[in-house]
């Protein structure tokens, strides 16, 4: 007989930790399946004091410092020369009570996000992969996989509900062959992995900043995860030929970039590498619809836009929140969502999206990321850019004519030059 829960959850991710954790609250019963045994590596370790209020609704806030997470108090934008620089500090924005949040490195901070599903209530199946689900007669059937060492044992799951926290993986995305949006970006490509001897910035409230570094077609981060350990990975367009070279090697690629940047080349004189370079490549989609009566994509697993601005793991809670939020609602009247419902998440979480969209297409754009890196005091523009950056995608009035108004002086920017250029590399 199949396991019978209120809801299934596909992935342990930010996105499907968060979700399990508010409908446990909320008394249902939830079944989190993650396919990789934790610890593990993950990339996205850069948080947004935006996602700060969904880690305290779920009750991790707290273990943050105690889990020796390092404090993030803003971002540091840097040209590939190091001749301009912006330094964003969050408390200089116009929402208040958003100063800091936690550069994490995602090993540890997946780890903790399980405990606390599972402190909460949530029944956990690891390792284990969801292989197939089925809709009948109102509830899913789920066939899991469980990948021990000697062999693998199938199990059944029914539920109510089927959230999928997949990630890039996009479970029921793929098994659904859901339709996508175009988006404008061309391919590209991220190259990374984990040093020790990166310099950092100094003082306590700078050296936990992540340090964005603009080359001509990519940019750099750097994040420090402890006293010792920095991430460092490299964006770039990915160009089919180099990448199909047989003398092509994730290392060299890197430092080739590396070498583009004189700021660079001092941030990383004494880096050694401490773990393998790893990629990621052609990442930037989204599926057309996230929500169906039975069915939510949450995270990754309905989208996913270029990290620049470290808004993957903020969104993907904040999507958890608002499906959550959603679900609780119906399950209680006993009912699936309705297409309204359905039109209604899509529509917010694109909204969301939107705004870090257009800030990350102003950093790309030429024209137009002068004005980013040329602050101006006047009329608080950058104190609401600020609040943007820091992950406000639902801004209020206050915030929202501000951003609309720099995104336009972005524009024009690019036709009548506001801002001095940047020399970028
Ligand atoms: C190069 C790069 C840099 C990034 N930098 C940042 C950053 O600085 N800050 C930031 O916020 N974000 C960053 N991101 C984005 C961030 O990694 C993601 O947005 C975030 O992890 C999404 O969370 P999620 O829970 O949706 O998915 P994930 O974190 O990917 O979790 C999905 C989980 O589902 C599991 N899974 C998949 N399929 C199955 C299955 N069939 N059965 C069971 N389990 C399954 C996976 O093993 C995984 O654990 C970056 C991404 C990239 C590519």
């Amino acid at each position: 007989m199949p396991q019978q829960f209120d809801v299934l959850i596909v992935g342990a991710g930010p996105a499907g930790c968060t979700a399990g954790v508010l409908l446990a609250k909320a008394g249902l019963s939830v079944c989190l399946v993650e396919k990789d045994v934790f610890p593990r590596f993950k990339i996205g370790e850069s948080l947004l004091p935006a996602g700060n209020s969904v880690l305290r609704r779920i009750g991790v806030w707290d273990k943050m410092d105690e889990a020796g997470f390092i404090r993030k108090y803003g971002g540091e934008f840097v040209s590939s020369d190091g001749s301009s620089r912006l330094n964003n500090i969050f408390s200089d924005g116009l929402i208040e009570g958003m100063d800091y949040t936690y550069q994490v490195e995602r090993s540890r901070f997946d780890q903790l996000m399980l405990d606390n599903a599972r402190d909460h209530g949530c029944t956990i199946k690891q390792p284990c992969k969801v292989v197939d689900s089925t809709l009948a007669d109102g509830y899913w059937q789920a066939s899991l996989v469980s990948s021990g060492e000697a062999d693998r044992v199938t199990s059944e799951v029914r539920a109510r509900w089927l959230l999928d926290g997949s990630g890039r993986t996009a479970f029921y995305g793929k098994r659904e062959q859901l339709a996508k949006d175009t988006l404008p970006y061309p391919k590209r490509l991220a190259v990374y992995s984990h040093f020790e001897g990166v310099k950092r910035l100094p003082s306590k409230e700078r050296g936990g900043n992540i340090i964005i570094t603009r080359l001509k077609d990519g940019w750099f981060w750097s994040i420090p995860l402890d006293k010792d350990k920095t991430s460092v990975g490299v964006v770039s367009r990915k160009r089919q030929s180099e990448w199909k070279n047989r003398e092509f090697s994730l290392e060299n690629f890197f430092f080739s970039q590396v070498e583009r940047s004189s700021y660079l080349g001092e941030l990383l004189a004494d880096a050694t590498p401490v773990d393998a370079f790893r990629a990621t490549g052609d990442y930037s989609y989204s599926f057309t619809d996230y929500a169906f009566p039975q069915a939510v994509l949450l995270g990754d697993a309905a989208g996913f836009i270029d990290p620049v601005f470290s808004s993957g793991v903020y969104l993907a809670m904040r999507s958890a929140e608002m499906a959550s939020d959603a679900i609780i609602l119906a399950h209680q009247q006993q009912r699936r969502l309705s297409a309204r419902e359905c039109a209604n998440y899509t529509r917010a979480l694109k909204k969301n999206v939107r705004v870090m969209r257009d800030l990350i297409e102003i950093y790309y754009d030429n024209g137009k990321f002068p004005v980013f890196m040329a602050p101006t005091s006047k009329n608080k523009l950058f104190r609401a850019v600020n609040s943007i950056v820091a992950g406000n995608t639902s801004p209020g009035f206050a915030v929202w004519w501000r951003f609309k108004l720099f995104l336009l002086i972005c524009k024009i920017n690019k036709h009548y030059r506001l801002a001095p250029d940047q020399t970028l590399a």
